[in-house]
């Protein structure tokens, strides 16, 4: 039993994106928006040519060095995972800071008190 509604997938965007990182700098993110001739700066195994790169699709450049995300996959410029934020940062020792209790945390409010 199903619905028409749910579970099934869209007519198009047949693609499923998932959050995507880029690991090399100087590497930039371009959608090839005119149809000028350009091809991708990697074959594909088992291709023995260089494929172009299409109206619409996503790249990936640097310098006049263009790649599609597949073979940018390939090639170990994207992640899927973050990047850790530089060195995990040392245990805050709350202890130091010395014990807060409801009482330090009150704002002073007496009212119209004024030095
Ligand atoms: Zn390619």
């Amino acid at each position: 039993m199903r619905t028409e509604s749910e579970g099934q997938m869209p007519a198009e965007g047949d693609a499923n994106p998932r959050r995507l990182y880029l690991k090399e700098p100087g590497w930039r993110v371009a959608q090839k928006t005119d149809s000028e001739k350009s091809y991708c700066y990697m074959m594909t195994p088992g291709q023995d040519f260089y494929h172009r790169l299409l109206e619409g699709e996503i790249y990936f450049y640097h310098g006049t060095e263009r790649l599609c995300a597949a073979c940018a996959g390939r090639r170990g410029l994207l992640s899927h995972a973050a990047k850790p934020l530089r060195e995990p940062l040392d245990t805050i020792d709350f202890d130091a800071a010395g014990p807060i209790s409801e009482f330090d945390l009150k704002a002073p409010d007496d009212g119209g008190r004024s030095s």
